[in-house]
């Protein structure tokens, strides 16, 4: 295995980089971390969430709900809100209507 950066070196820093390349600035913020104990993506928490600000109309499982989901867990608020789309909104109406 070679430095990541170079290709030239043996790695002998974090993220599989040589010294040189690790030391150099900028060299290191373009090789992401490969421990397995590093932070990545957004936090996680435990407990009760604040409501979202407002219910989505996204349908579950598109792409749409889950960029919405994304910016939910990124804001720390609740990822579900009681008036979410549901998967079946016809159903949904059905069941209020009778
Ligand atoms: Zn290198």
């Amino acid at each position: 295995m070679l430095c990541r950066n170079c290709n030239h070196s043996k790695p002998n820093r974090p993220r599989g980089l040589c010294w040189t390349c690790y030391y150099t600035p900028g060299v290191r913020d373009r090789f992401p971390s490969t421990s397995k104990f590093a932070r990545r993506g957004v936090g996680d928490f435990n407990g009760k969430a604040k409501l979202p600000a407002s219910p989505t109309q996204a349908m579950p499982g598109s792409a749409e709900k889950v960029a919405i989901l994304e910016e939910r867990a990124r804001l720390k608020v609740s990822l579900w809100h009681p008036l979410d789309a549901p998967f079946d909104a016809a159903g949904r109406r059905l069941s209020i209507a009778s």
